[in-house]
């Protein structure tokens, strides 16, 4: 746990105590502060109480006398599309609103470090997708390295929650949008932005306001590097911003699919080749093809923020290539679960919305596509130009009969469950062919949440009958 520094003796309101909330809390009674804590369900209060915390109901008038600070969760609004009422009082009584993001970055440097030979790095990665991706590549590459690293953030670990630095570690935090838009304290070593397409527009109010709050990561604590995804007009911008001219390798351009031979550094991907480059001369170039964890043009771009992140620290492009082939991938994300008769399985459940799904279509050359769940609004037409590799359609869930309709001519059929899906698809599926589950639509609507969608395609697999 790192302790939370600077409100000892203080009263520190915390609103929503999920898993980032709990460690919170925890981290400033650590520190000497009061927790207030308190979640609208009573569910979540329980457990908070189960754990010895005292809940203080923050609708009460006066609720927020004396309280220095208050801690949101990521879920809960705090502008848009409205504050949530206690925000909204927070923000009346004039109390600040941060997040366990600024209190890492307040808290995180100890005494202890002036002992030390290489001082801790932190290393945040934005962007609308391949975040967790980039995140788990970055920790898995420093891991084989033998560097002390841990990560957190948004992949699953509360940043509060992290154990204070050994001498030399890393820090690799995966960074939400509604996560940089609110901390108080945002000062990365090294920032990575992967790409940005329409997502969250409601929280931010437009897009403008989700394009801002991504780039605060750069520029409220000037990173000594940043790693700008160039493929959309806000990463050009944002590089263009940061760097003194195109040849300042303080920013590392990205790309997926355009050569960047004229920067001062630029790290990019086309045809299945990495290729590094440094004032106009290629410096390195591996070839990402045979590697099993990360298919497709998406997951090479992924590839690209990752290996530039590592060389600023120092790693060597044969490191960094012998741990790109030892990536296992993560769960749901273009998981490759079972290969059979010559046929994969790969298991996109992550694929929540048109432009993943997009991304996982493109990705390989001859699909039996498992598709459906609670539909998004705008359904799937964004798709229609991806299907090209697609031999039929597998459709499921509540969106199914909708699907149907959009796909038009493509051969489809509809089969309601995921069970009857990954049954049609494998008896119909010719060796070469892939069975993916990349459902462009939310999971709601027959599971929990997308992993336990992408579980049961697995479980499915593994109960057909041998081949
Ligand atoms: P995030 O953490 O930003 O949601 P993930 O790595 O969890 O990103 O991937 C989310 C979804 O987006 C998955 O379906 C994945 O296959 C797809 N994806 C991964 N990387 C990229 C990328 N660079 N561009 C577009 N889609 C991606």
């Amino acid at each position: 746990m790192i302790p939370v520094t600077g409100y000892a003796g203080r009263k520190v309101a915390v609103l929503g105590l999920g898993r980032s909330g709990l460690a919170t809390a925890r981290a400033l009674v650590a520190g000497g502060a009061e927790a207030l804590v308190w979640d609208d369900s009573p569910e979540a209060r329980a457990r908070a109480e189960a754990e010895g915390f005292v809940c203080h109901d923050l609708s009460r008038a006066g609720a927020f006398a004396e309280v220095a600070l208050l801690v949101t969760s990521p879920g809960i609004a705090h502008l848009y599309p409205a504050p949530h009422k206690l925000i909204a009082r927070a923000l009346d009584a004039g109390v600040p609103v941060d997040n366990d993001i600024g209190l890492f970055f307040r808290s995180f440097a100890t005494n202890a470090w002036d002992d030390f030979e290489t001082t801790p790095r932190v290393i945040c990665v934005t962007g609308s997708n391949g975040k967790s991706t980039t995140t788990a590549l970055i920790h898995h590459i420093l891991s084989e390295d033998g560097r002390p690293c841990q990560m957190a953030g948004n992949i699953g670990r509360g940043v509060l929650d992290l154990d204070p630095a050994e001498d030399g570690e890393v820090v690799v935090l995966e960074l939400s949008s509604y996560q940089t838009e609110l901390a108080r304290a945002l000062t990365p070593d090294i920032a990575v932005f992967t790409n940005l397409s329409p997502d969250h527009l409601d929280r931010h109010n437009g897009m403008g306001g989700y394009f801002a709050a991504k780039r605060r990561l750069f520029a409220e604590g000037g990173p000594d590097r940043a790693v700008v995804g160039v493929d959309e007009p806000e990463g050009r911008f944002l590089a263009n911003q940061l760097a003194e001219g195109p040849q300042d390798d303080r920013v590392i351009r990205i790309s997926s699919g355009s050569k960047l031979e004229e920067f001062g550094w630029s790290v990019f991907a086309r045809k299945g080749f990495l290729s590094e480059w440094r004032r106009g001369k290629q410096v390195a170039s591996i070839d990402l093809r045979a590697i099993a964890g990360l298919p497709g043009a998406h997951n090479h771009q992924n590839a690209c923020a990752a290996y530039a992140a590592c060389r600023s620290l120092g790693l060597g492009p044969k490191q960094i290539e012998a741990a790109l082939h030892s990536f296992a991938g993560l769960p749901h994300r273009s998981q490759l679960v079972a290969e059979r008769a010559g046929v994969r399985f790969v298991n996109d459940s992550k694929a929540t919305n048109v432009d993943s799904a997009a991304k996982a279509l493109q990705a390989f050359p001859a699909i039996r596509w498992i598709a459906g769940g609670m539909g998004k609004e705008g359904g799937i037409a964004g798709l229609l130009p991806f299907v090209g590799s697609v031999k039929k359609a597998y459709l499921i869930g509540h969106s199914a009969r909708d699907f149907a309709l959009e796909l038009g001519d493509l051969p489809h059929e509809i089969c309601e469950t995921m069970q009857r899906a990954v049954v049609r698809a494998a008896e119909q599926a010719e060796a070469g062919e892939v069975v993916l589950l990349a459902p462009a639509a939310a999971s709601f609507d027959q599971y929990p949440n997308f992993e336990k969608r992408g579980e049961d395609f697995a479980a499915c697999v593994q109960a057909l009958a041998t081949p």
